[in-house]
């Protein structure tokens, strides 16, 4: 699997590896800040930097960036550790940190100042930021920017000895207070700070700066490629200049560690900040940081995700250059077809409602036989069974019996028959009312249709049931998505007012089939119908089972606890194949188009109407961008082929979000540009947007846009070759290939084939 892996940066260390950049040697790090659990967002970050160092039989480093000494805690320290260790990756047992380096940083930093590339200044926090200047306006120097290297150094001094206040002075590089580039205007390298560290206690009262320590722990680790997220872009300049004159790198016998940043994992319906991740916890609007709807992975866990499906998500996301915000149906299906899997089926009923089979004996023991029901259906493939008992009083959920059954009710009404899974069928005899509600309903088995169907009789579906002399008792909570609305950071006012409210209900008194009586803590069980449960790690114990429902069966339905009836496998998915081990974004894009309307009509309608393959169909249908992007550029008068073309084969498709206009891609697909000229042009609207013709003029490719520039060519190649042009005229149509080389060859490959055709065909 990790082979098959590829992306912009694997590129970079493969040339990297091919040029011996870095002696041959792949180091990578994941570098936290203790100060809050890890989320899904870090997660990527995990996948991406622990899953190269798999890939390439190497080591990812795990270091906590513990530079700031006010916001960290112990109790994040070991979260992070556990999380990334049960994602599924090693960093060896040991995590370094950031504070280890202390002593070396500050001895750098003093190199610095007698370098005279960094001053002790005294400008207050709101100086510093005047004098920095604005984007437009250069800054201005520092009045201690000149000071005395000596006085510098002894300052510097007096400020690791405790002897000055916070905020009295800091350190700076002395870099150009007119650089483009403002984090390169002169910035703080060191700050006071009196406060307790959670590791180095109180031996130290200055503290570096993020932009300062960072470049030096990598080097100092040897790290060869330091992956951060597109924030970062501005930083890396300041990372190269630490790097530079420090020379910490070549101190440590290793090349200096290249940063390169990639898109972070942005989720709708979700916020990853982890300041915001603390305020949720801290003002209770959730439980705790491992609280089953928080987005970290502690949440996730409990929640029962399983770190199969969280890996899968990151490599579905892929590892883009551009920001976009991901649906969360995609967490969401990763969760559902890792599930689909590998939890068990079993029966439990939320809501219980009492049935009857009268035709079963009386007694307490009436009706008693026991059914060996397999864990899994036939299409999953995999072996195992538990003893499911069976008697005369059962519990089906309320939701299966109706009165007056709506139309396109599939379960049990007056008159029905339905079959009870893995059991025989019943229909219906008698319900019985109390206060305008059904209490209890009675129905009669037909004997002869156990794992046979009824001669005659119409079965109107398949319901689940719980023995209730068997069953045992379970509270079961079901989440709904945190946040109400698509981007809950970007919505008017405080995030907290777009939680969704009672995104958590709890049932108590749900019932469960007697195997799950030792069922352990974190197991995750299918109960059909119903949906995905996990065993809650926390609360559930032996006697007093809790379940967390970690998902819906099906993406439809998020509020409902009951989901229609499925066929009986038994007989009909009989021949089913077993499924490929692993699910393909074909399939996501499948289950996209099941649950939006207006993909599954761009689908139908790409290939009905404008006459596009099945494949290139589904592959354009999988989210609205995609789609709406194809279907405009139609609209605006594209070539449906030629636009899809483009599309599909587009490197960073499914990635990044178009910065082009479907009126941008027509007229791309309208211009006679061909080759890596078109390609060119191409990358750079589908990156910036904007007019293709414009780009074309001003990467100087216009020419071979340009029908007047073509046609001249075209003109010069009939009058070189008057003979060949008196045989093609005599009937040797042949010869048309001879003359679209000779045009494109003069235009230095940039003309487009089939337009040069074109102009050919006009003139010969
Ligand atoms: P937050 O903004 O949530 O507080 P952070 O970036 O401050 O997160 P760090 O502890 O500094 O948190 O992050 C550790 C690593 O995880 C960094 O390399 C960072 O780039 C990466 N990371 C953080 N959030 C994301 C995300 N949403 N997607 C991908 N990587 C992320
Ligand atoms: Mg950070």
């Amino acid at each position: 699997m990790a082979d098959e892996r590829s992306d912009f940066i694997r590129d970079i260390i493969e040339d990297d590896l091919r040029t011996g950049k870095h002696g041959g040697r792949v180091l990578t790090r994941f570098p936290p800040e203790p100060n809050g659990y890890l989320h899904i967002g870090h997660a990527k970050s995990i996948c991406l930097n622990f899953g190269i160092a798999q890939q390439y039989g190497t080591r990812c480093n795990l270091r906590f960036d513990d530079t700031n000494p006010v916001k960290e805690d112990t109790e994040y320290v070991e979260s992070i550790q556990r999380d990334i260790e049960w994602l599924g990756f090693s960093f060896g047992g040991t995590a370094l940190y950031a504070s280890d380096y202390f002593e070396e940083m500050y001895q750098l930093a003093e190199g610095l100042i007698a370098d005279g590339k960094a001053y002790v200044c005294e400008l207050t926090d709101e100086q510093i930021k005047e004098y920095r200047g604005t984007l437009s306006e250069p800054g201005r120097p520092s009045p201690w920017r000149d000071r005395p290297i000596e006085d510098s150094l002894a300052l510097f001094r007096k400020m690791r000895s405790g002897a000055l206040p916070d905020g009295a002075c800091v350190l700076r590089a002395k870099i150009d207070m007119a650089a483009a580039n403002m984090k390169m205007r002169d910035p703080l390298l060191y700050r006071i700070r009196h406060a307790h560290h959670h590791r180095t206690g109180d031996a130290w009262c200055i503290y570096p700066m993020y932009d300062y320590a960072h470049p030096l722990s990598d080097a100092i680790e040897g790290i060869t490629h330091s992956i951060c997220t597109l924030e970062f872009e501005n930083n890396r300049e300041l990372y190269d200049w630490a790097l530079e004159h420090t020379r910490v790198a070549e101190k440590h016998g290793f090349t200096r560690p290249q940063q390169i940043e990639f898109a972070r994992l942005n989720l709708d319906y979700t916020v990853m900040s982890k300041r915001k991740l603390l305020t949720l916890v801290k003002d209770g609007h959730v439980r705790g940081w491992d609280d089953p709807r928080m987005p970290t992975i502690a949440g996730m866990r409990r929640r029962g995700y399983s770190p199969e499906a969280i890996r899968a998500l990151a490599e579905l996301v892929g590892v883009a250059k551009t920001n976009s915000v991901v649906d969360i149906g995609k967490l969401e299906f990763c969760v559902r077809d890792d599930l689909n899997r590998t939890a068990p089926r079993v029966m439990g009923v939320l809501r219980p409602l009492k049935l009857v089979v009268t035709s079963y004996e009386a007694g307490a023991a009436g009706g008693a036989q026991t059914f060996d029901a397999p864990y899994f259906p036939p299409d999953v493939g995999k072996p195992g069974s538990r003893p499911v008992p069976m008697s005369r009083e059962l519990w089906i959920e309320r939701d299966d019996f109706a009165l007056e059954p709506p139309e396109g009710y599939q379960r049990l009404a007056p008159g029905r028959t339905v079959r009870l899974r893995h059991g025989h069928c019943v229909t219906f005899e008698d319900a019985v009312v109390e206060g305008g509600e059904v209490v209890e309903v009675r129905v009669r088995h037909l004997p002869e249709t156990l794992g046979a169907n009824p001669q005659g009789v119409k079965v109107s579906g398949v319901i689940h049931w719980v023995s209730a002399a068997h069953a045992i008792d379970a509270e079961v909570r079901l989440y709904d998505r945190l946040f109400a609305v698509p981007r809950p950071e970007d919505a008017e006012g405080d995030f907290v007012q777009n939680l969704t409210p009672g995104s958590l209900e709890v049932i108590r008194g749900a019932k469960l089939e007697p195997s799950l009586a030792t069922a352990a803590p974190g197991s995750r069980w299918q109960l059909e119908r119903v949906g995905y449960f996990v065993l809650d790690a926390v609360d559930s114990q032996p006697g007093a089972i809790v379940l967390n429902r970690i998902s819906t069966l099906r993406e439809a339905a998020p509020a409902r606890a009951v989901e229609a009836a499925p066929a009986e496998p038994r007989e009909k998915n009989a021949k089913a194949k077993t499924r490929p081990a692993k699910r393909s974004p074909a399939e996501y894009r499948a289950e996209a188009r099941a649950r939006d309307e207006a993909l599954a009509a761009a689908f139908d309608r790409l290939q009905r109407v404008h006459g596009l393959s099945e494949g290139d169909a589904d592959l354009l249908t999988g989210e609205r961008a995609v789609a709406e992007m194809i279907e405009g550029a139609i609209a605006a008068g594209a070539a449906p082929d030629a636009a899809a073309r483009w599309l599909v084969n587009d490197p960073s498709f499914g990635k990044a979000p178009y910065a082009m206009t479907p009126a941008n891609l027509a007229a791309f697909v309208a211009l006679p540009l061909a080759g890596p000229a078109a390609k060119e042009v191409f990358a750079k609207m589908r990156a910036e947007g904007g007019d293709p013709r414009q780009i074309a003029a001003a990467a100087g490719l216009d020419q071979a846009a340009d029908d007047g520039v073509v046609g001249k060519l075209v003109d010069d190649v009939i009058a070189a070759h008057p003979d060949k042009v008196a045989q093609y005229r005599g009937g040797k149509v042949g010869l048309l290939g001879f003359f679209v080389g000779q045009v494109v060859k003069a235009s230095a490959g940039k003309a487009s084939p089939p337009r040069v055709q074109e102009l050919l065909k006009e003139r010969l």
